[in-house]
């Protein structure tokens, strides 16, 4: 029996060990732990990766929100609007900035925030949108840039699963005032821990984002505001260096897979994501859709069988017991309710293989021959 984990670093790894091992020794030999040349360097690559003149480590993709809503001024009284389908992290840092979260269902193909559905959740208190890449699938930024015109809102890009994804020619930090990235080690271009960055254009937000992530540090002991200590470390950033040079190849052969999964399950009547025109999507994650009975069910069958699957997210953000004070019903957020209890995510990582995703799909077209058990 295969075993087929959702996400294998240790296969990433033995790909590039040599390469790894050389920068972590690098950096410890040079003991420049925080801050300094490595850090500096990998600033640099990233933001010319995204297009973006400036690019500011920080220590997780959480803070990177958070630090990006402080850096435009958004607090107490004001609200953020975002996607009911996210990792929690992308409305924890609306609240941890002190506004209040204004979430909006999501479109039922691409999982992305519903773009119909924004106009009427915009009041006068609305300050920005944090469009949410989810899947590595860019959200609908035509749209969401029109309104933002419309309205004066900045955009905050929540693009902490899409390294690498292009929205009509353009990478998708270059779509946002602010766009936010995690290095989480599973995600596209992850650390070997925690990490995080902000891009943006803009000299006086990169300025006031990188004093807010130092203490609010000017120089040694002068500190124009209270900020909080959040750095992307040395080591993470060489690890990070070593891992860009890769990312490109990587976010290929997730495309790739992608094309095949797609391929394959075509015959079997299982829906995947959809391909939007003129859009690279990153792939993050390959997410199916199964009737909301048989998700549990297939899930077991699959990992009895070796194949990891995982569910992103089981529990949409607004009925997350956190969110209770915002009294939402099952009918605000439909589609984000359907969601999360028919979507299923396959193994997706650049090394799987051909012969992989086969037996994966084979397992699957096991269990829908199995009485009852239908696809959609
Ligand atoms: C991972 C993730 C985050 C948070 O990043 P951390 O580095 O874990 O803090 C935010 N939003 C989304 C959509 C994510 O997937």
């Amino acid at each position: 029996m295969m075993q087929i984990p959702l996400v294998d670093l240790r296969a990433q790894y033995a790909s590039i060990k040599e390469e790894i091992d050389a920068a972590i020794h690098a950096v410890v030999s040079d003991t420049a732990f925080i801050g300094g040349a490595h850090l500096k360097s990998f600033e640099h690559e990233f933001a010319e990766f995204c297009g973006v003149k400036h690019c500011v480590g920080v220590g997780n993709g959480t803070d990177a929100l958070f630090i990006a809503l402080k850096v435009l001024g958004v607090g107490k009284g004001d609200e953020v609007i975002t996607a009911a389908n996210s990792f929690v992290a992308t409305s924890e840092a609306i609240t941890m900035a002190g506004a209040r979260v204004a979430f909006v269902d999501i479109n039922a193909a691409t999982y992305n925030i519903d773009v119909e559905k924004i106009e009427e959740r915009i009041s006068g208190r609305t300050k920005a949108i944090i469009p949410v890449h989810l899947f590595g699938q860019p959200a609908d930024m035509a749209t969401i840039l029109e309104l933002s015109r419309k309205y004066n809102l900045r955009i905050v890009a929540d693009a902490a699963q899409a390294h690498g994804s292009l929205y009509r020619g353009q990478p998708i930090a270059r779509l946002a005032d602010l766009a936010c990235f995690s290095f989480y080690p599973g995600k596209n271009l992850g650390a070997y821990g925690d990490g995080g960055a902000l891009l943006t254009d803009n000299q006086e937000w990169a300025d006031k984002a990188r004093m807010f992530a130092n203490h609010g540090r000017v120089q040694k002991y002068e500190h124009q505001v209270e900020g909080v200590n959040s750095r992307l470390d040395s080591l993470q950033a060489a690890i990070l260096s070593v891992k860009l040079r890769h990312l490109d190849e990587w976010t290929r052969c997730r495309r790739r897979n992608a094309g095949l999964y797609s391929q394959y399950l075509k015959a079997l009547g299982v829906s995947g994501p959809v391909a939007i025109e003129d859009v690279r999507a990153a792939y993050h994650l390959y997410v199916i859709r199964v009737e909301a009975e048989i998700r549990s069910k297939l899930q077991e069958f699959l990992n009895a069988n070796g194949v990891s699957t995982g569910v992103h997210y089981p529990i949409a953000l607004p009925y997350l017991e956190s969110y209770n004070y915002l009294n939402h019903e099952a009918v605000d957020f439909r589609e984000a309710l359907r969601a999360s209890k028919e979507i299923l995510s396959l193994p997706m990582y650049p090394e799987l293989t051909d012969e992989q995703i086969q037996y994966v799909v084979e397992k699957i077209a096991e269990f829908l021959q199995t009485a009852g058990n239908r696809a959609s």
